[in-house]
């Protein structure tokens, strides 16, 4: 929790945002460990009151980390993006009805992300440094995170200028607009804070308050409500470019830089949340509908890219004429049916997880199950950690208490040893999932003994490599009943892009080994071909070229090609560094010949492929490589 600081101090529980070089942008994980401690702190009768400020002087927070949503978003990751905004808005709900006062000490700018977290308590305090604003449509967005409530009660025009033009509000300005309480000079915040620490009752803050002077914004109500009172963005605009004044001018070079499908947008949502049954879960639901929708049909992504990827401020929006239809806005706001947005607790914060083999793979997978608010304990006789994950003195001790225990080791063997130890410490009817590579006998045997304990068992093994793992992308190929399956689907759903159900116990494992076996031998016929291909004197990108489209092509040819500087970014152009080391490859094949022994399989190149790669691995320089790595090995070699 570098990011954080989160304590109970005296009588407050304090979080202090702690990024201040990144003007303390939040991150998926803040809003995840600012929610834990809400949900602490709501019953603990030592904690009086909340209390959230912000390291450095430039900003109590400039929004949400954005850069992160970009990557997901390019890499197709839509559903993490959702999932982020449907976590964060779910925290910006429980800010607004906390049971207890929820104080925010906002210096600097406070933006975006940052008004969910600073603008909906109940005692928001501002000083002379003061920059509050909503600037989401310069990204592709609309104002989110509950912003749109205050905007929709703002006085006046003021939430469809606010929110369109992305004004940035002084201190009277956000106290006029409703985005802050009070106004107190920032030399007396740190002996306020101290106080409340102490016990003070949050009184004492108003008791410290200036009286604002007259807000820039409020002397400009007549232009606002003579500017932005249209029906649509379009009659704004319209007003606008008839006038000639300084305010209609440079509020139009304003809207000129924002997506105009998203100021459309947001002209619509504060129309349609302004009246008396406003409420911030209206509001975050509305919100919810657009963004869950900005990046596969909104301008987001392009909105990204242009303000902090590449940085050229010149987004190429949709509707770049700024006449958008009607209909175009309805769809970005159509409600989202069993999508929609669910305020109510999140049901996996519930589940408990022991995770067992905290390595390449372990890690970043039970990183990912925290993130999405898990409880994970984890343990590694290599004592390696996991973000995110508390680590347990013994493997029995990560699977105490646990719903679901994960696995993800080395081999059968120790898979069988770990089974061994944890299976006993479980609570009847929890879920042992074991993720690993493993032989399949080692599968069925754990599933029994499991199951002769009252304990559900499923073998799941992951294709997907360690990029898979990180990004939350991995296949996952499950043997076990229905019902262990079921249970373990939203973990899967977390972990991975794709789980197939493929049978009884062992199944999963089954799969894996077929799989791997045809890898294998792929992917030596492919290194073979090239190097055949390099003394007939054929160039490897016409080969790629006509390979990769005719029927020699594979996913070894295709998408991982072990050719340096041929087809797609693969291992070959990283010097073979391992993506799926060639150690594995040899196990992989090493059980597929176990497992066809096992039951008479007759798999001749399923045996050639293994002693090759064990000798690749064990006489060669394979150990440590990639297992593309064996094309350099052909080529240095004739027929005998
Ligand atoms: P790894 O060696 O990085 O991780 C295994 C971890 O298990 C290590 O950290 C080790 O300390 C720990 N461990 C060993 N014995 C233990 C015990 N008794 N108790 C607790 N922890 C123990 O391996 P990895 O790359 O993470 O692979 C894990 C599994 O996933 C393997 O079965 C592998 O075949 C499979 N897999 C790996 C990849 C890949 O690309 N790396 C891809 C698909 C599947």
């Amino acid at each position: 929790m570098d990011d954080i600081n989160i304590r109970v101090q005296g009588k407050a529980g304090r979080i202090t945002l702690a990024r201040p070089k990144a003007l303390n942008a939040l991150t998926y994980q803040m809003c995840l460990d600012i929610e834990a401690a809400l949900d602490a702190w709501r019953d603990d009768a030592a904690v009086a009151h909340v209390v959230i400020d912000a390291e450095g002087d430039k900003a109590f927070c400039a929004g949400g980390d954005i850069a992160e949503l970009y990557e997901k978003g390019r890499a197709g990751n839509f559903d993490y993006c959702r999932k982020f905004w449907a976590d964060e808005y779910r925290l910006n709900a429980k800010i607004f009805s906390y049971p207890k006062p929820v104080v925010s000490f906002m210096q600097g700018y406070t933006m975006g992300g940052g008004v969910g977290v600073g603008c909906h308590g109940t005692h928001r305090i501002v000083g002379e440094s003061s920059k509050i604003a909503m600037p989401e449509c310069g990204i592709g967005l609309i104002p989110d995170v509950g912003g749109s409530l205050m905007l929709a009660l703002a006085p006046g025009r003021t939430g469809e200028y606010l929110g369109t033009t992305g004004y940035r509000m002084n201190a009277p300005d956000a106290v006029f607009a409703g985005f802050a309480d009070l106004q107190i000079p920032q030399d007396q915040w740190g002996e306020l804070i101290a106080a409340l620490e102490n016990g003070a009752d949050t009184d004492l803050l108003t008791e410290a308050a200036i009286t604002a002077q007259t807000a820039p914004l409020e002397a400009m109500q007549v232009q606002i409500s003579q500017f932005f009172a249209g029906e649509r963005l379009d009659d704004i605009l319209s007003v606008l470019r008839q006038s000639r004044s300084t305010f209609a001018e440079d509020s139009l070079k304003q809207l000129s830089r924002k997506s105009p499908l998203s100021l459309a947008a947001t002209v619509e949502a504060i129309h349609r949340l302004r009246g008396p049954s406003l409420t911030i879960a209206k509001a975050l639901d509305l919100e919810y509908r657009f963004t869950s929708r900005a990046m596969e049909q909104g301008d987001l992504l392009e909105g990204i890219r242009a303000t902090i990827i590449d940085k050229d401020h010149a987004p190429n929006w949709q509707y770049s004429d700024q006449r958008v239809p009607p209909i175009a806005v309805s769809k970005m706001l159509m409600p989202l049916g069993k999508n929609a947005l669910k305020l109510e607790e999140n049901g996996m914060r519930q589940t408990k997880v022991g995770f067992i083999g905290l390595g390449n793979m372990g890690a970043p997978m039970a990183a990912n199950l925290a993130r999405a608010g898990m409880q994970v304990v984890g343990f590694d006789t290599a004592e390696t950690r996991a973000e995110g994950v508390t680590n347990a003195e013994t493997a029995a001790k990560a699977a105490t208490d646990a719903d679901i225990v994960i696995t993800m080791l080395p081999n059968g063997a120790i898979l069988r040893s770990v089974a061994d130890e944890v299976i006993p410490a479980m609570k009847p009817g929890a879920l042992l999932l074991d993720c690993s590579t493993v032989d399949v006998e080692s599968a069925r045997a754990v599933a029994e003994i499991a199951e002769t304990k009252g304990l559900s068992f499923v073998d799941a093994p992951v294709s997907g490599g360690i990029g898979g793992a990180a990004a939350g992308t991995l296949t996952f190929m499950a043997g076990g009943s229905e019902a262990g399956f079921a249970i373990a689907k939203p973990l899967f759903d977390i972990m991975g892009q794709k789980a197939v159900h493929c049978g009884e116990a062992g199944a999963g494992q089954a799969a894996k080994i077929c799989n791997n076996m045809i890898l294998g031998a792929t992917m030596i016929a492919t290194c073979e071909a090239f190097a055949l291909a390099d003394k007939l004197g054929l160039d490897r990108a016409r080969m790629f070229d006509v390979v990769s489209t005719s029927s020699g092509y594979s996913w070894s040819m295709n998408a991982y090609c072990p050719a340096p500087g041929i087809g797609p970014q693969s291992p070959a152009d990283n010097d073979y560094t391992p993506g799926f080391a060639a150690e594995l490859m040899l196990k992989d094949l090493g059980l597929s010949q176990q497992a066809a022994q096992s039951v008479d399989a007759d798999t001749p190149m399923g045996a050639l492929a293994q002693t090759l790669y064990q000798t690749f691995v064990e006489e060669e320089d394979g150990r440590g490589k990639d297992f593309s790595a064996i094309l350099p090995r052909f080529e240095k070699r004739g027929r005998d």
